[in-house]
């Protein structure tokens, strides 16, 4: 029996957690889902976001799953999702975008994966109003060495592991010459170390516009942390879109599974979101603790589904869709 902390998360994410738990509770896997709340829900109970509880409890089962959670835009909460990445060092944010057939999208064939530095540059939180009267603000990126070298080596890992065959460093190394250019050093001297894999960089603003008109040339993609959660939402929008994305935070002890959507607050509550992001992370959270083969009857579950097309939610066929807790049962009928 595994022992699994799930945050079931904000907006959309209790409706896809249960999804994803009765999905990978169907599969046979058994699991003790220690539940535990953070974000708004653990506000509301605990005048905290993060409360000690769900610290602890990912301490102790080393695995979570996690529903997204609202962070307020501007003013309001710091966002819980990145201090659990800092909490726990989850430096590595691993990415996947790939085209399921029957999925309406501008491409096909895309397997790409967007391997995203999780902790340092401008999400550290080190920011600030310059005076009272806020008439200047200042958010500080620090990029190090030591930050910028494991995540390139973990990319580079992950490459060989999975049987990749390129590495692209993604970096804005002409404009923000020492923290872009450090990450850049760094990427050169890492790709010496891995001769069996193709090396190259590109400047983000160039990146993503290739991404966009021949995202096909793309294997493994290796970046700062505000360019990775920008490009990997690109990512899904050429597969498909958010509904399908899902991904990993992986640290030395601890990892941690999410969608890389948010909480959705326009369609929450009405039976409308698109289970398979979190589905997937949940495939990713099954082959981390060694459940391979549920983890592929799963993924070969969604896929087919996803290819009839008949129970499908509104973002990928608006015309005559299902709701989260039919395409889950669709999803269900196929492990049998
Ligand atoms: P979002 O990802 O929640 O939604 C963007 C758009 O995609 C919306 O139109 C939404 O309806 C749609 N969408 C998202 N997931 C979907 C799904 N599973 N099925 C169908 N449609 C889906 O982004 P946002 O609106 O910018 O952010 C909302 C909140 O989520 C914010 O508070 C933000 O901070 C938070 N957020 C959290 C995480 C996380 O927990 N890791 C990630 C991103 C955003």
């Amino acid at each position: 029996m595994h022992r699994v902390t799930l945050i079931p998360g904000d907006g959309i994410g209790p409706s896809i957690s249960e999804a994803t738990t009765r999905i990978i509770d169907a599969a046979g896997v058994k699991i003790h889902w220690d539940t535990v709340e953070a974000g708004l829900s653990a506000i509301d109970k605990y005048r905290d976001p993060l409360p000690p509880n769900v610290i602890e409890s990912i301490k102790a089962n080393k695995v979570a799953l996690k529903g997204p959670l609202t962070t307020p835009v501007g003013s309001g909460f710091r966002s819980v999702n990145v201090a659990l990445r800092k909490e726990f060092d989850l430096y590595s944010n691993v990415r996947p975008a790939r085209s399921f057939e029957g999925v309406p999208a501008r491409y096909e064939g895309i397997d790409l994966v967007i391997v995203r530095e999780n902790t340092e540059e401008f999400y550290a939180g080190i920011e600030h109003y310059i005076d009272p009267s806020r008439s200047a603000a200042e958010t500080i990126g620090i990029v190090t060495r030591m930050g910028s070298e494991r995540i390139l080596r973990y990319a580079y890992e992950y490459a060989r592991k999975h049987g990749r065959k390129k590495v692209t460093t993604v970096h804005k190394a002409n404009i923000l010459k020492y923290t872009g250019g450090l990450f850049l050093d760094v990427a050169h001297e890492v790709a010496k170390h891995y001769p069996d894999i193709v090396s190259n960089d590109k400047i983000v603003d160039n990146m993503a516009m290739q991404m966009v008109t021949n995202p096909h040339q793309f294997d493994v993609i290796v970046t700062t942390n505000l360019f990775g959660d920008i490009l990997s939402d690109l990512a899904s929008g050429l597969v498909g879109g958010l509904g399908l994305a899902p991904g990993a935070n992986i640290g030395y002890e601890v990892a941690l599974f999410e969608a890389v959507h948010g909480s959705a607050p326009d369609i929450a509550g009405k039976n409308l979101a698109n289970p398979c992001a979190l589905v997937l992370a949940g495939v990713m959270m099954l082959r981390h603790i060694g459940e391979e083969s549920a983890a592929d009857r799963i993924e070969n579950a969604v896929s087919t589904v996803l290819k009839e097309g008949k129970y499908v939610t509104a973002d990928l066929k608006p015309a005559a869709p299902v709701g989260t807790t039919e395409m889950t049962q669709a999803i269900i009928n196929k492990l049998k």
